[in-house]
Order: structure tokens, then sequence, then C-alpha cells
């Protein structure tokens, strides 16, 4: 049966996965599903087993333990099928600079035997589809990073995978450039792909994501939706309090979690009202009322100085 005959159940399913180098356990009995048409995230700090754990999806690394299926299928005994039915977006650039733009698309899906007049037609809508229709016969080098960045999502879009797997899709690139790549992404998942994507911008994860899981130190801290987790560890909102000594007010109500981080004191609460009051034991400070993020429910899980 092929891969795309099995499309039922989840496009991934890793189930007490471990990955070993040497002494270092860099993946730790990780266990997570992603469902086929959701924008899916890994967010955590660099080195937290973010691209281990991809490496494993994409059979580019073997497991050390634990069960992992990609469209349905074993990692382990179905590796090409796998890698027919997925598309790759590695966060180095790996482009062929001798090569123009759309011979990059068409050397591509050589490795995927896509016949010829079926790859140039889907290299030019893919160039179009990702706004490099005027260098469709440029040399790699002419293109700035975002270009080839772009060009490298239409890469792995060639062979018409199911799951397009992206390692931090925006890292290194400027502002205007990731919004760009995040509106090509989010069109995709609108499209019905399925997205899987590694990433350590907080922002990212919660603009992109439909559900995600929070990972550090190969551990899966948390697992849901940005807003679900956003209203389980920071609700709704959050109050600043910059350049301060000492512990936070602990005569709050008991709706409000109050907590430091370096020099500066956090309050959280479900409604700004709550936090008003506090901002004048602030007058002397700079204070800054906002909606509370995932960077918060990140610091919050890892920051074990707020928690003490
Ligand atoms: P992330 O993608 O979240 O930044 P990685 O998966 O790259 O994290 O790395 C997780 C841990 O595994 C890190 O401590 C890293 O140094 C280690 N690691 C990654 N690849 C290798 C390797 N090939 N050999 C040894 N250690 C590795």
């Amino acid at each position: 049966m092929s891969a795309r005959e099995k499309a039922s159940g989840f496009a991934v399913e890793a189930k007490d996965l471990i990955k070993e180098y040497d002494d270092l356990i860099a993946v730790n009995r990780v266990s997570f599903t992603v469902r086929y048409g959701e924008a899916f995230g890994m967010l955590g700090p660099n080195g937290a087993g973010k691209s281990t754990i991809m490496r494993m999806i994409i059979c580019r690394s073997p497991l050390t333990g634990g069960a992992l299926d990609v469209v349905g299928l074993d990692v382990t005994s179905h590796p090409r099928e796998i890698k027919e039915s997925v598309g790759v977006v590695p966060q180095e650039n790996n482009l062929d600079p001798d090569l123009t733009v759309r011979d990059n698309l068409l050397v591509y899906s050589r490795y995927f035997r896509i016949p010829r007049s079926v790859a140039e037609e889907r290299a030019d809508e893919l160039i179009e589809f990702v706004d490099l229709g005027d260098k469709r016969d440029s040399r790699i080098e002419t293109l700035s990073g975002g270009m080839k960045r772009r060009l490298m999502i239409a890469r792995a879009l060639i062979n018409n995978p199911m799951i397009l797997i992206l390692d931090e899709p925006t890292t290194g690139l400027d502002p205007h450039v990731r919004l760009a790549i995040w509106d090509k992404l989010r069109q995709l998942r609108d499209q019905g792909l399925t997205i899987l994507l590694s990433t350590h911008y907080m922002d990212e994860a919660e603009k992109l994501c439909d559900r995600l899981v929070i990972i550090d130190k190969g551990k899966i801290l948390v697992s849901g939706t940005p807003r679900e987790l956003i209203e389980r560890y920071a609700m709704h909102f959050a109050l600043e309090a910059r350049g301060c000594n000492g512990s936070p007010l602990k005569s709050t109500l008991p709706q409000i979690i109050a907590e430091r981080r370096g020099s500066t004191h956090f309050y959280f609460a479900p409604t700004a009202e709550l936090l008003a009051p506090l901002m004048s034991e602030y007058e002397d400070y700079e204070t800054y009322l906002r909606p509370s993020n995932l960077e918060d429910v990140f610091l919050r899980l890892t920051d074990q100085e707020g928690l003490a």
C-alpha cells in the first residue's frame, strides 16, 4: 500500500522517541502527534532537540528508541516512501549556486523521477507562487536571503508532498522577509497542506501554528494551541515593571500570578482591570501592560528564578 493511500490517522506519530549521541540524550522519550492539514510547531531554545527530531522524521537519523510513524509508515522500515511524501526546507541554504532558479527546481525533481514536462509545469507554478517570476532564469548568487528561502520552499514542494517540514524557516531573515514567508506558509496551510516547523521564535509559533509543543533539554514541557497554552500558563494579560529590586508584591489578588525575572516584576491576570491598580504601586518605574504571549509561557515553564 502506498503512503498516499494510507493517509488516514496521523501525519506524524511519535511515541517515546529517544535519540542519544554518545553520552548525551538529545531527545528524551518524546511523544506527540501531528494531524493532517494542521500547522504544527516545535518551539524551544537552541539545543532543545528540535532539529534532531526533524532529522528522525525525514529518515536522516536513526532512532535510539521509541517509535515514529510518518504518513502512517514506520521510519525504520519505509524511509524511501516517506522521503517521497515529505518536502524538506533545511535551515542552511543548500541550493546549487551554479544553476538558475528554475534549474534548481528541475534538477531536484529528478530525485523523485518526475517526468520532465510535469516537472517544468510544476516548477513554473511554484516559481510564481513564491513570487520569483522575474528571477526565473537568474543564478542563485543574485538572489537575496529571503528569495533563497522562498526558493527552498518552492523546491520542497516540487514532489507535491503530504507534509512540508521546515527547520527554523525564518532564522536570520529580516522582519519584512519573515512576514512574506509566514504569508506563504499560511496560504499552503489554507490549501490543506500539513506543515511541521521548528522555531525558537515565540511570535512565529504563535502566529503560524494551530498546535505546538514546547521542548526544552530534549523533553516536551507542554503541548496545545497557542491560545490554550497562553491562557493556561500566562492568563490573558501581563504587567511588567522594569528596573525593580527585590521580590514582587505579595499582597495581590488570588487571581494574579506574581513573578520576578532579573530586575523585572511580572504580574499575570485574566483581565487588564485586575492589573490596573498595581500600576500605581510602580509609579517610579517603567511599566508595560500588554496581552500575555507564548514567551511568557516559555519563561514561566523554564525560568526557575521566576517560579521560586
Ligand atoms: P535544536 O534544533 O533544538 O537547536 P538539536 O537537535 O540541534 O537542537 O541539538 C540537541 C542536542 O543534541 C544539542 O545538545 C546538540 O549539541 C546535540 N547534537 C545534535 N546533533 C548532534 C550530533 N550529530 N552529534 C552529537 N551531538 C549532537
